[in-house]
């Protein structure tokens, strides 16, 4: 938990969202301002900044998360037709939020990576 992060303040319930799934390791829920039809995070209840700062004793939370993925991409139809998963790192990718999250992009074509 980190007091300034909005992230965090989503788990604890101080901002509401609507989740989409939710477990002991990760919540997810729809992005704000969606890229994409099918626009998801998938947050990792434990605050880390970035991948930079995940450790060794992270990686369980790493294999949780895609465990949640698969979960969630089948609940929401998307994974046989596909779908992206990006994470973005510090300032070259244009990271906003420094708790780690996954965006999970779907529902349309995806064009190439850019
Ligand atoms: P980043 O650029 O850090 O990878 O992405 C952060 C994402 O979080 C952005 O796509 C942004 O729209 C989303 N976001 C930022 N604040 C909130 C919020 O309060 N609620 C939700 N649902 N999404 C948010
Ligand atoms: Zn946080």
């Amino acid at each position: 938990m980190s007091k300034d992060c909005i992230f965090c303040k989503i788990i604890k319930g101080d901002i509401p969202t609507d989740k989409i799934y939710e477990d002991e390791n990760v919540v997810a829920f729809n992005d704000i301002n969606p890229k994409s039809p099918t626009h998801i995070l998938v947050v990792p209840k434990k605050h880390v900044a970035s991948l930079n700062e995940v450790k060794p004793d992270d990686m369980n939370m790493i294999l949780h998360v895609f465990d949640a993925i698969k979960k969630i991409t089948a609940k929401q139809g998307i994974a046989e037709d596909g779908y992206r998963v990006i994470v973005n790192t510090n300032r070259a990718s244009g990271q906003e939020v420094f708790h780690i999250h996954f965006h999970i992009m779907g529902g349309r074509q995806l064009g190439g990576m850019g």
